[in-house]
């Protein structure tokens, strides 16, 4: 599987490097994560690295929420 991430990491790489998404080029904002990742969403909306990250602040945060109820 490693030489699948250097892949895609290259590919992030070149993408970042075209110039299309320079500006989409971001640092993953969950807790003890600093992953850089390129935000390809249409809106340029992404705060994470991936799915994993995302779910786990998501979760977080209900549970945060849930604590005062
Ligand atoms: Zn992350």
């Amino acid at each position: 599987m490693a030489g699948d991430w250097g892949a895609s990491c290259a590919t992030g790489l070149a993408i970042v490097l075209g110039g299309e998404f320079h500006d989409r080029l971001g640092v993953c904002t969950a807790p003890h994560c600093d992953r850089v990742y390129v935000d390809v969403s249409r809106n340029g909306t992404r705060r994470f690295c991936g799915t994993a990250c995302q779910n786990r602040v998501k979760t977080a945060a209900f549970r945060a929420r849930n604590r005062d109820s």
